[in-house]
């Protein structure tokens, strides 16, 4: 895809162009996660292909983010553009609240093919922190409807991030310093260890809707050891909690197979997904449950269901991305690429594990972290990289490297090289 077809203005107009789009980025967009007007920093993306993408100056970089962690295929995957604006011409949507399409009926019955055979009722929406919510609500309303009103509590983790809603924000209190602030009843934040759990629910079981955590945390590529997660499930089991994974981030290959949950050979009652379902293509969310999570509401509320939908769940062309990407993830054995590329990635950035200011190196397939000792040396390690010509994203004092799963394997080198260069060149920080 060329730069024009993208963004004529910033392709043909140069840097006149590019400083009058910054000035009006300046004046009217309000950028998630930021407190400023001015961000000098800001790669004014206008086309891509591949992992590569080209900024307003005509500058390419590589793509070690996937963008949001979204861009699973890279850029300008053809099967996925042909299916989406295929979709677009015959039917863009058809609500799937009063009605149904085509598109929608056909993902979720993918969706359970791959998470089968007890996860096989999917419910779609739009971002990961609508699916944190909707799992939310489902478990509390599962409790309730039989007859355990009391079961309210929602256990997350600290470092955890589920969202940006209020019941996501809230099951994420230790990663965002603000979501305290509004933070609803209900919500408990835990630290990651088994034995915490185990004390809260041997006190609280019988209070406790769910428990809610990420098999590997988007954050900074912590990850649940699988015996652990093995026990968090037994946990739940126990005590009569609904165990919601939030594969958002890990979901679709990125952890090198489908899902993260299948390292540990457990299921959760409800899992949620998102960023590489429709790969940024389009934006598409779902929460993927049980038939006895899905039953009792049959059961219970009869002709009343589940009281929550959006207009755009099950959207036609959204779920058509998310059928091509499921078509190319197998088709190109992207799964299988992720591991493979992913340990290459952490056996090349053995030499980075060493330096003194360089607190832990870990990853599980394509989401991997660097952590150093403190956040100002991880962002001059971020702002090197970006100097020579690669992209990551800093989450306090970690550089998460979380690349399309497509990247080959000298692209996968060119990543530890600089990270390991930029490493080096950050020894001199005073902290
Ligand atoms: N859950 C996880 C693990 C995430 O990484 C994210 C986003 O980064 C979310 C939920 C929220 O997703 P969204 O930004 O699409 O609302």
């Amino acid at each position: 895809m060329s730069i024009a077809e993208t963004s004529p203005a910033a392709a043909t107009g140069g840097t006149d162009v590019r400083a009058e789009l910054l000035a009006a980025d300046a004046d009217f967009l309000w950028h998630p996660w930021s407190p400023s007007r001015v961000n000098p920093d800001t790669v004014l993306a206008v086309s891509g292909d591949g992992c590569e993408i080209r900024d307003a100056d005509g500058r390419t970089y590589l793509d070690a983010k996937s963008s949001g962690l979204n861009a699973t295929l890279g850029y300008g995957s053809r099967p996925v553009i042909d299916a989406v604006a295929g979709q677009l011409a015959r039917l863009m949507t058809y609500d799937t609240g009063e009605g149904a399409n085509e598109p929608a009926i056909r993902l979720a019955e993918r969706i359970a093919g791959l998470t089968g055979p007890r996860l096989t009722r999917t419910f779609f929406c739009n971002s990961g922190s609508e699916a944190a919510e909707a799992a939310i609500r489902i478990a509390r309303f599962y409790h309730a409807v039989r007859g355990e009103r009391q079961r309210g509590l929602v256990v997350s983790f600290e470092n955890a991030y589920h969202g940006a809603t209020l019941g996501a924000a809230a099951s994420s209190a230790g990663a965002s310093p603000v979501s305290a602030e509004f933070t609803p009843a209900g919500f408990v934040t835990l630290p990651g260890r088994t034995d915490a759990l185990r004390d809260f629910l041997a006190g609280q079981g019988d209070r406790t809707a769910a428990v809610l955590l990420e098999p590997v945390q988007a954050r900074g590529a912590h990850q649940v050891p699988d015996d652990r997660l093995r026990e968090v499930r037994e946990l739940c089991r126990r005590y009569g909690a609904l165990l919601i994974l939030d594969e958002v981030t890990t979901g679709f290959g990125r952890t090198g197979r489908m899902f993260g949950y299948q390292h540990a050979g457990v299921e959760p009652d409800l899992l949620t997904t998102s960023k590489g379902l429709a790969a940024g293509y389009m934006s598409l969310a779902a929460v993927t449950t049980t038939e006895h999570v899905f039953d009792t509401f049959d059961t219970h509320r009869k002709q009343a269901g589940f009281v929550h939908g959006h207009t755009h769940s099950g959207h036609a062309a959204a779920c058509a991305a998310g059928l091509a990407v499921l078509d190319v993830i197998e088709r190109d054995g992207l799964v299988a690429n992720a591991a493979a590329r992913g340990t290459q990635l952490l056996t090349a950035l053995d030499g980075v594990r060493g330096l003194p200011f360089v607190r832990d190196v870990r990853g599980r397939g394509l989401l991997a972290a660097v952590e150093f000792d403190g956040s100002p040396r991880a962002s001059l390690v971020r702002r090197r990289m970006k100097e020579d010509g690669i992209l990551v994203r800093r989450t306090g004092p970690n550089i998460v490297i979380a690349p399309p799963l497509i990247i080959d394997a000298g692209r996968t080198d060119r990543i530890a090289e600089a990270i390991t260069a930029a490493a080096e060149a950050a020894a001199d920080l005073k902290t």
